[in-house]
């Protein structure tokens, strides 16, 4: 799945490839550095420490192979023993194992009463949420009818499956279905006799035993059941979507989520990543329908004969290997595109007949990635299809089931003539993430959900790359560090992070990692590690990988092995990247000089206040918070070339030419760390920005203020430096570093908006706006990235109310309004939230009509987001109402929705109540274990800055249940404290400053 949060937007070439680049210190595993110890691949004196956690986190999954021998001696002793006392003492208890504690696995839900309990009152023998290892499916027939009126489902499932130790049981998952019928037979077709098959909804597992017979080690088997359950209506499983057609007309259609845990609520399956099997589905469907699975069709009958119903049956073609999770199918009434890579595969997009047009993009792009991550993988795509479909009703941004991708529509459909430059370049990327995950994530999947990075932060560093080769002229290179590194720099400096490798094990724990650390981290560490190990590498490492574990499961460790061999071993990859991926957080480095020396060192960078150092190693981590860093820099007397030093573990100091006058770290910010300077050192920095910023390419300009404003909210850096390094701005004209600026000078002003300082502020923003909204103007013309440029800017001189910005947009949404006046795609977010803004309810009342009715997806966010910029509080209110009705606004649409509420001033408070008084209504809405829930906290609480409101947050959610929105509300927390202390320490002196600054500017 893409990151569900919509992307951030962007920007113009910064030629990374023309820094010239040198080697001044060597890497850990080469030989030699002066300054510190080198990891090696023998001898590593920490490689105990980085073993020991991986084995900690799945028993199961991961244990070694003598600890896996020694569980089997004892699980088999166990069961010979029991096998004994029954034989001898009779069936005095119905479920002889009952009380057998499975050897492998620590006792999770005895309580008092001696359960856990399956639903039959009986004791459910297997007592872990994890599935025992023994059995392993190879091959599932599936049957599955969906009644699209009634919602009811039939369905009828074939497990074929062996077991590699004798035992009388198998457990596998079952969740919220209806078991009819159960048999189980040999080989040989002989039936098995089953003595019971017991439900345990908490770990949705389903026990069966058998009576006499045993199942034989090495042995062959098939297990069938007939089931019944309902499509949903929550967003996950297999649920019931629809959408309207532009004549009014409702459609339905039933579509599956399975990512992580939902097939099993499908039809019964063993439903973790590394039990790979192949699939075989037949559907039930209506003559106005179609369906579509992993597949393709190979053959459709007439089921009326034994049906009675004029139904048709289609029949895919088996399937490749694959885990349970990537599985998927869809009956609709959809239309179709249809494009042919170089290899003749198949591309389609399907869609609703009328968004077809808007369907052409998305196909396209995607035959075209399709061919370069052939290429650059050097594996063909396997199946012979692929599908990617819009569907109305989803949660994540989409999902890569194999051959049959699913979307939300606003990441695969783009109109050229009405859909923006950000959300066009939103589809190019989503397609691309998915296409990646055709060979990463599912050729090869990782073992076990504590590794999701490992999909997730590869596809996300990826789909850049796929969209770079289809659009070059979009610089998505340069858009990297907006999108995942600054992100998750911003979200890994709080105490409530977490490593980027996490253990987990039950689904809400599962659900809850779906989050920018996992993708934006993920993704920004594969981009420094890239960095030092060059591209040529790293492509020959990842088809190493593939073409080794293909349709099998890797882990971590697997990855960083390929990147060791194939840079020769002149790098431990492992060692390094392992303080990356075991420990949350990263490091800042300061840089100080004395004379001809530079010292940088390294310290966890911590953004809420601190007690005293201590805190800083707290949680206790394998590395103490020490890191491998590959540190980049250039002076001032070769802006273009790199020079990179590696601290490894430790500190480092380096000589430079006395004629050095300034020195820029973290070159590009490829790096995920932060740099901090002297304060003679930021001077010379920030007098060569006011007098040619051009020194410093966009990406390095970028860096500077992230890391600017970063640390003057760690209470690091005084508030004063970054202002007067943000006057630089005066003269900026590139999207990347205005992206940055804006970021950060919204989040000032959120802060200081109950202080003194406020208005002064807003007139600060206005001057550093002001050179640049005249130089974007109001057409929207231009390259890609001046485009992109103009719609940030734009809405950010919205805020800061910029006369000349507010009053030809008023003029516009009024023409739009009245006469029908056409606003080109890139200024319909300023447009239509100054019309809504300064407007009444007339005007509210026609977007929201507008909403309602197009049917450009695109279209629908813009409006989406415009309406919740009123300024009267009634409007609000309607609004936050009508997204707790599905038949007005779509379940993924509520976040945003509250988000825009909850950002506008007038409605901060009012979201904040909504949030409270529907809390039990959201999480039946979408569940207590979506990743959903963690957006609504966030969205809602994270910009608070007084202690009442702190008190309030944390009083409220004393009392609910917070669900996998667990380590949000955590986080939000800790963002409310940091703000509090942070306008504390910083609002009178950017108060004296602006003072000052004002006074001066005006004279
Ligand atoms: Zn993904």
């Amino acid at each position: 799945m893409p990151h569900p949060a919509a992307s951030r937007q962007d920007s113009e070439a910064i030629r990374m490839d023309s820094l010239g680049k040198t080697s001044a210190s060597r890497p850990p595993g080469q030989n030699g550095n002066a300054n510190t110890e080198i990891p090696g691949n023998s001898g590593d004196s920490n490689t105990g420490l980085h073993k020991r956690s991986i084995y900690e986190q799945n028993g199961v999954a991961v244990c070694s192979q003598k600890r896996a021998l020694c569980i089997a001696t004892v699980v088999f002793a166990i069961l010979f023993a029991v096998s004994l006392i029954i034989a001898f003492a009779g069936p005095q208890n119905d479920c002889p194992c009952a009380g057998e504690k499975p050897a492998n696995l620590e006792a999770e839900d005895e309580g008092d009463d001696g359960g856990p309990f399956a639903t039959n009152g009986e004791v459910f023998p297997w007592n872990n949420v994890r599935l025992p290892t023994f059995a392993h499916p190879t091959r599932y027939n599936i049957t599955i009818h969906p009644n699209l009126t009634t919602l009811e489902v039939k369905g009828q499932v074939t497990i074929e499956f062996y077991v590699d130790k004798e035992t009388n049981f198998i457990v596998f998952h079952s969740k919220n279905l209806t078991i009819n019928e159960k048999m189980i037979q040999d080989r040989k077709g002989h039936r098995l006799k089953i003595s019971q098959l017991l439900e345990y909804p908490k770990h949705q597992q389903l026990y069966l035993e058998l009576e006499e017979s045993k199942f034989r080690k090495r042995g062959n088997y098939t297990v069938h059941l007939r089931f019944t359950s309902k499509l949903g209506n929550e967003l996950e499983g297999f649920y019931l979507s629809s959408y309207v057609t532009a004549d009014g007309d409702k459609r339905h259609l039933a579509t599956t989520h399975f990512e992580p845990t939902y097939a099993r609520s499908a039809f019964p399956c063993f439903d973790e990543p590394q039990f790979k099997a192949k699939f075989k589905m037949s559907i039930f469907r209506d003559r106005f329908h179609i369906a579509l699975c992993n597949m393709p069709v190979v053959n459709t009958e007439d089921a009326g004969f034994y049906m009675g119903t004029g139904l048709l049956r289609d029949d895919f073609q088996e399937s490749v290997e694959m885990s349970t999770y990537l599985v998927a199918f869809v009956v609709c009434d959809y239309k179709r595109v249809t494009e042919m890579t170089s290899r003749n595969v198949s591309v389609s997009v399907y869609a609703p007949e009328a968004m077809l047009p808007q369907a052409q993009f998305a196909v396209k792009t995607a035959a075209k990635i399709m061919d370069y991550f052939e290429g650059y993988f050097g594996i063909h795509y396997p199946l012979p299809k692929q599908d990617l479909i819009a569907i109305p009703d989803f949660a994540a941004g989409a999902m890569e089931n194999w051959g049959l991708i699913t979307y939300r529509e606003t990441s695969i459909l783009y109109d050229p003539e009405e859909t923006s430059t950000a959300a066009h370049q939103w589809v190019a990327i989503v397609v691309a993430h998915e296409l990646a995950h055709q060979w990463f994530g599912n050729l090869v999947t990782m073992k076990w959900w504590n590794d999701l990075w490992l999909n997730e932060g590869v596809a996300s560093f990826l789909e850049h790359k796929g969209v770079d080769h289809v659009a070059p002229e979009w610089g998505m290179m340069n858009q990297f560090i907006l999108d995942k590194t600054q992100s998750a720099l911003h979200l890994d400096a709080l105490a409530s992070s977490h490593p980027i490798s996490v253990p987990v094990k039950d689904p809400s724990e599962i659900e809850a990692i779906f989050d920018t650390i996992s993708y934006n981290k993920g993704a920004a560490i594969l981009y420094m590690l890239e960095e030092f190990l060059l591209e040529e590498v790293m492509k020959k490492g990842l088809n190493d990988y593939l073409n080794t574990h293909k349709y099998g499961n890797a882990d971590t460790n697997d990855l960083w092995a390929v990147f060791t061999k194939h840079a020769n071993h002149s790098f431990d990859v492992k060692s390094i990247m392992d303080t990356w991926t075991q420990q949350m957080g990263f490091p800042l480095i300061t840089i100080s000089r004395e004379g001809n020396t530079i010292l940088a060192t390294q310290k966890r960078l911590l953004l809420s206040p601190r007690e005293n150092d201590t805190d800083l190693l707290t949680p206790k981590s394998p590395f103490d918070y020490k890191w491998y860093v590959p540190l980049s820099y250039y002076t001032n007397l070769q802006p273009r070339v790199t020079t990179n030093v590696w601290m490894n573990l430790t500190d480092v100091s380096f000589e430079v030419p006395p004629a050095v006058e300034w020195i820029k770290v973290n070159v590009n910010q490829t790096g995920f760390y932060r740099v901090n300077y002297s304060e003679d050192m930021w001077t010379s920095i920030i007098t060569t920005l006011h007098n040619n910023h051009t020194v410093f390419t966009p990406a390095d300009r970028a860096s500077l203020i992230d890391d600017a404003f970063t640390l003057c909210r760690a209470g690091i850096l005084n508030a004063t430096i970054p202002l007067k390094l943000s006057l630089y701005l005066l003269n900026e004209r590139d999207f990347v570093p205005w992206s940055t600026a804006i970021e950060h000078l919204e989040s000032w002003s959120k802060m200081m908006s109950e202080t003194a300082g406020f208005k002064k502020y807003i007139a600060f923003m206005k001057t550093l706006l002001g050179p640049v909204t005249a130089y974007v103007g109001l057409n929207d013309t231009g390259s890609y990235s001046t485009r992109l440029l103009r719609s940030n800017v734009l809405e950010a001189a919205l805020i800061a109310n910029i006369e000349g910005v507010v009053k030809p947009a008023k003029l516009l949404f009024k023409n739009w309004m009245e006469k029908g006046t056409r606003i080109p795609p890139n200024l319909r977010d300023l447009v239509y939230a100054a019309g809504i803004k300064y407007g009444g309810e007339k005007d509210w009342n026609y977007c929201w009509n507008m909403y309602k009715k197009t049917q450009i997806p695109s279209e629908k966010v813009i409006l989406l987001k415009a309406l919740g910029q009123s300024m009267d509080p009634w409007i609000l209110q309607r609004f936050l109402l009508a997204s707790l009705d599905r038949e007005e606004i779509r379940p993924q649409d509520v976040e945003p929705v509250i988000a825009v509420v909850a950002h506008n001033p007038e409605g901060q408070f009012l979201a904040w109540r909504h949030l409270k008084a529907y809390w039990p209504r959201f999480q039946t809405m979408f569940g207590n274990g979506t990743f959903t829930l963690s957006g609504f906290i966030t969205v809602v609480t994270s910009t608070f800055c007084t202690e009442y409101d702190l008190q309030e947050v944390s009083e409220y959610f004393k009392k609910v249940e917070v669900g996998s929105g667990q380590r949000a509300l955590e986080q939000s927390l800790e963002t409310i404290r940091l703000n509090i202390h942070w306008v504390k320490e910083n609002a009178e002196t950017i108060n004296q400053w602006l003072h000052n600054y004002l006074k001066i500017d005006k004279s």
